[in-house]
């Protein structure tokens, strides 16, 4: 990525903004919002970046008229697209995430009277933006596989002791393990998985049980995956085909590292999105950690891409 100061002369108008969204969102011309048509689309004299679909098929009235911002996350925005791109240049590039207040404080100015509401709303759109592929692995050397509870008091812990902790607050299956209930520690279960050198996936969950975690699992290393590492977690024990080795390191003994078998990766990955979600944002709702989720996992994915922002917009409205 680009230094602040060249991305802001890249952009010096939201007219500039306007172009580059046009030149990432249709490469081989506009094509109708509505319709995917590109045909029959014309360009409207008297307002720049809007057009006109022709389109007997379109749907609707005919001569449906869209913008450049038509379904994107800048959408009926009032705010300036040259705020947006800061804002989301700040996020892909700032590795620990960045609050709503920070953007407050460095985009629109200390006293700028600006709500931070405003700021809270652009990061969310952008998150949402970062949603990647599915499952994006390529298969290529080992996949770390762990889950991990977001919020709470006990969320560094083990997860045999997690589990302990957990059934001792709930006493029986109380369904305290699903998201959505606020109910004792308030925390929210994670489970991903990470290939060295590569991606991150990684996902809100409800339950920590071992068909939760065995369909995440299956879901991920599918057959590409020759070796998959795990804690002892006997959720994992039959999580995988007959294709795909599964070594596991015994936390609970206190085995870290056995040769190349470790999850060090994935811990690291953990230790960052904690440290951002809980340091950053200080309290994360669980309707929001997926977008959290996003940010984080396409930020670890796309660390060497130099057109991660240009990438962004290109996906920014579908
Ligand atoms: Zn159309």
């Amino acid at each position: 990525m680009v230094a602040f100061e060249q991305f802001e002369k890249q952009f010096p108008t939201d007219d500039a903004c306007r172009e580059f969204i046009v030149k990432q969102r249709w490469p081989h011309g506009v094509r109708c919002p509505r319709c995917q048509s590109g045909e029959k689309i014309y360009a409207l004299k008297a307002r720049p970046f809007h057009w006109v679909c022709k389109n007997a098929n379109c749907g609707g009235r005919p001569g449906y008229r869209f913008s450049v911002t038509t379904g994107t996350i800048f959408m009926d925005t009032k705010v300036s697209l040259k705020i947006w791109f800061k804002i989301g240049y700040l996020m892909l590039t700032s590795k620990k995430g960045i609050s709503s207040l920070q953007v407050r404080r460095v985009i629109f100015g200390e006293d700028s009277g600006t709500d931070w509401r405003t700021a809270w709303y652009i990061c969310h759109r952008w998150r949402a933006a970062m949603r990647g592929d599915a499952f994006d692995l390529s298969g290529n050397g080992p996949l770390e596989m762990d889950e991990t509870y977001i919020g709470g008091k006990d969320r560094n812990r083990h997860w045999g002791k997690k589990s302990a902790q957990r059934r001792k607050a709930a006493g029986p299956r109380t369904g305290l393990e699903k998201v959505g209930e606020s109910v004792g520690y308030g925390k929210v279960g994670v489970i991903g998985a990470i290939e060295r050198k590569g991606n991150v996936v990684a996902r809100v969950i409800g339950d920590m049980d071992a068909r939760t975690l065995g369909s995440f699992a299956r879901n991920v290393a599918k057959d590409k995956v020759s070796v998959v590492i795990t804690d002892e977690n006997p959720a994992y024990s039959h999580a995988f085909g007959n294709h795909t080795e599964h070594a596991t390191v015994n936390h609970g003994r206190g085995e870290y590292v056995r040769g190349n078998i470790h999850t060090n990766n994935i811990e690291s990955f953990w230790s960052l999105l904690k440290r951002g979600v809980v340091g950053t944002y200080h309290k994360v709702s669980k309707d929001y950690l997926p977008l959290y989720l996003n940010e984080f996992s396409f930020r670890h994915n796309n660390r060497h891409n130099p057109n991660a922002f240009a990438d962004l917009i290109t996906t920014c409205g579908n």
